[in-house]
């Protein structure tokens, strides 16, 4: 993963989340660790580490409730790896996100433009975030599908 991230190209280019900001200063910082300060933060960096193939980092920021999570974790990660590998990751398009931080929970509405083997695939998602684990991070929950 980290070398994958890493390369001089990369951390110079525009970050894939859609941020217009170079990838070193933006998502990257969360791909090497750091919390992220809010779930719109955390759902650019979780699009950006589909874009790049950072399985782990998926699997790291998914909720254990979520109904894609899998207990065999070598499963999932295969999963996710062959999603990544197939889809063109196009942009994305933040339109709202809020935060109750005292509750603990946050929602971002998105538009992720994907292309599959020349096939729209492109959605619009409302996903809910929770702070979860020792750390109480930031991760993602569970999605709802919008009108597109
Ligand atoms: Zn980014």
């Amino acid at each position: 993963m980290a070398n994958k991230a890493a390369s001089k190209a990369l951390l110079n280019a525009p970050c894939r989340c859609g941020s217009k900001r170079k990838y070193k200063r933006c998502c990257r910082t969360l791909h090497a660790g750091a919390a992220a300060r809010d779930p719109e933060a955390l759902m650019r960096s979780r699009y950006c580490a589909y874009a790049l193939g950072l399985v782990d980092y998926i699997l790291d920021t998914t909720h254990p409730d979520n109904a894609e999570a899998r207990p065999d974790r070598a499963a999932w990660a295969r999963e996710v790896a062959a999603f990544s590998q197939a889809t063109r990751f196009v942009g994305l398009e933040v339109r709202s996100s809020a935060v109750h931080e005292a509750e603990g929970w946050g929602e971002v509405e998105f538009r992720a433009r994907l292309l599959r083997d020349g096939e729209d695939l492109s959605f619009a998602e409302r996903s809910r975030f929770e702070r979860a684990g020792d750390d109480s991070r930031w991760v993602y929950h569970s999605g709802e599908m919008l009108p597109d």
